[in-house]
């Protein structure tokens, strides 16, 4: 299903122009509008889920299958050293635009800022043995 007030519903469907860099029956990747490097490259489904947590398997599974084939695309075009492929669910994780997508970032060993970064801690053995026991309690 489409959602009336989507951008990226609007840009998959191609009711909005994009710089299209691929098109199936049910994706469309298209050229980040704000790239991170040159070359940043968004893989949409057709169909409008917020994020990766509310879609289906079959979409998710699909989804990333695509942003590899494309991404191998990328990195031959942009003759990049390595590629970030990333996707956001949440504000708090970083999302912006609430319609599932997938990120292809181009990465060139000359850069100087890191793009995908996090800052590591030290981890406490017991909180990790119950963290992992509840999350795969879930699961089961
Ligand atoms: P996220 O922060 O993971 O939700 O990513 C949203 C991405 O969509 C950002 O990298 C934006 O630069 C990009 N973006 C937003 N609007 C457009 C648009 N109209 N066309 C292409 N990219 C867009
Ligand atoms: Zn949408």
């Amino acid at each position: 299903m489409k959602k009336d007030d989507c951008i990226f519903c609007k840009i998959a469907n191609g009711e909005i122009p994009s710089d299209t860099v691929y098109d199936d029956e049910h994706f469309r990747a298209i050229l980040d509008l704000s790239p991170a490097s040159k070359g940043h490259t968004l893989v949409l489904p057709k169909e409008h889920f917020d994020d990766a947590l509310s879609a289906d398997e079959m979409t998710v599974g699909e989804i990333f299958k695509t942003a590899a084939k494309i991404a191998a695309a990328v990195k031959k075009t942009m003759d990049c050293d390595g590629i970030n492929i990333v996707q956001n669910n949440g504000e708090a994780a970083g999302q912006t635009v609430h319609h599932l997508h997938v990120h292809i970032i181009p990465r060139y060993s000359s850069e100087k800022e890191k793009i995908v970064t996090w800052v590591q801690h030290e981890s406490e053995p017991a909180e990790q043995k119950d963290i992992a026991a509840r999350i795969a309690a879930k699961l089961s």
